[in-house]
């Protein structure tokens, strides 16, 4: 760790976390140098929802490199990416009736955000983007602007300009409708608020502590911007690729985004690929305009279109979900019902699921705590106070059980070792 901690910039983060060597990692497990395996419910952030090394996608990998197969091409045609348009279209999008283009974006997440803004301005002629509380979108600069996160936003450097944040399904408390509020405002020509050329969102916010819109919501949203030519871009890039039960987390919820960005699991095997989706009339880009040396990965081509065939070619993984999901939100719930105050919050939905805690500092002892005991999982939320779970989608049903047994031992022994008990019947009773 010694280079790790001297040479290696200050804004490490995860490996300050979690200060041990890792050395290798498979499936559900990350195991460090001296031979410690860990539970890996982190999961690179959502990028390895099919979990670490899978044996199908490291195979194709393998096999496609001892061919010679290409490893960078720029944007040049290549059999490796015209074999993974055809899986995408064949299994993704003729299946669910979805007509988009597919535009390879700079490899990171934050990539395809900048190029949906900026074809949204450029087709609108509009400068403005709204995004919601708590939205995380990435940190490039036009992203940084529609991230919500005030740690992350204060690294800018320079006014972060240009998007409006509006309030979130349920942030103003169940009763009040906030596309109510954001229809006033974009209907009063003396709100302030410039029509938008977008509006961003995530349909369960991960980074924003697991927040979820509803169906009811996420359509009365469409509505107003349909009403209004407003373009709706579902950020997918940490829920989507099954997170929440099926490929796109919007699905059954009754909307059709005109844009949808895609990364973290998209390669399946941690590899960088990022990707926007386009309804064919908004890809009015001209050859070239909006480039980048690492557009499309090769060798995540390759391991994407594996992963759709081996994992979306039918309902197999889904019905895994849903019976997965069952296990987490059941045993999450038995959990929370441990803790001195019933304002402990259980949220999720497929197989991201967040503890929130109230306190930060019980967040963030609960996270240590199953470090120590062999379980790595991240905090999230406005105050890091959320504790999120996110379980490969291929874990088997008694690995997960097993994870969740770490968990509840780690959250016993905080409670035993520490006054959390009288902290939360304080925060209780102020409330
Ligand atoms: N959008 C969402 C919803 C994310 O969760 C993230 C990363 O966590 C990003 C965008 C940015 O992706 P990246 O870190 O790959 O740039």
């Amino acid at each position: 760790m010694k280079q790790i901690n001297t040479i290696e910039s200050q804004v490490r983060s995860y490996c300050r976390a979690y200060p041990v060597m890792f050395e290798k990692a498979k499936d559900h497990l990350l195991i460090d140098k001296d031979g410690k395996k860990y539970f890996d419910f982190l999961c690179g952030a959502g990028s390895l929802n099919y979990g670490h090394n899978n044996h199908i996608l490291k195979k194709e990998i393998i096999d496609y490199l001892n061919e010679d197969g290409i490893t960078h091409s720029l944007d040049l045609a290549t059999r490796s990416k015209e074999d993974f348009l055809n899986s995408f279209s064949k299994y993704i999008l003729e299946p669910r009736n979805l007509d988009y283009k597919l535009q390879f974006t700079g490899p990171t997440g934050t990539n395809a955000v900048e190029a949906a803004f900026k074809i949204a301005r450029k087709i609108t002629g509009r400068t403005k983007i709204i995004s919601f509380t708590n939205g995380f979108h990435g940190v490039t600069l036009g992203a940084l602007a529609a991230t919500g996160n005030s740690h992350h936003r204060g690294g800018s450097g320079i006014p972060l300009n240009d998007v409006v944040f509006m309030p979130y399904d349920g942030y103003m408390g169940k009763k009040l409708n906030t596309i109510d509020y954001l229809r006033r405002l974009l209907e009063d020509n003396s709100s302030g608020v410039d029509l938008p050329a977008a509006v961003v969102l995530e349909t369960v916010q991960g980074e924003g502590g697991i927040n979820i819109a509803s169906s009811k919501w996420l359509q009365s949203l469409q509505e107003l911007c349909k009403e209004f030519g407003i373009l709706v871009i579902v950020d997918d890039i940490q829920v989507g690729c099954g997170r929440t039960g099926s490929f796109f987390s919007f699905e059954g919820m009754g909307i059709e985004p005109d844009m949808i960005t895609l990364s973290k699991s998209l390669s399946g095997f941690g590899l960088p690929f990022s990707l926007l989706l386009l309804k064919p009339g908004i890809d009015k880009w001209e050859p070239g305009e909006h480039n980048g040396t690492f557009r499309g990965n090769n060798m995540a081509f390759v391991t994407a279109k594996t992963a759709i065939e081996q994992y979306w070619a039918n309902d197999d993984l889904e019905k895994q979900i849903a019976t997965k999901s069952n296990i987490l939100k059941h045993r999450l719930e038995e959990i929370s019902d441990e803790f001195p105050s019933s304002d402990i919050q259980v949220r999720g939905k497929g197989m991201v699921y967040g503890i929130d805690c109230i306190l930060e500092d019980l967040a963030s002892e609960i996270k240590q705590k199953c470090f120590e005991n062999g379980l790595i999982l991240e905090t999230c939320g406005p105050d890091d106070q959320v504790v999120k779970l996110l379980p490969p989608l291929t874990i088997s049903e008694s690995n997960l059980t097993k994870g969740l047994d770490i968990l509840e031992k780690s959250i016993k022994e905080v409670m035993q070792e520490s006054d959390f008990d009288k902290k939360l019947t304080m925060v209780t009773v102020q409330k």
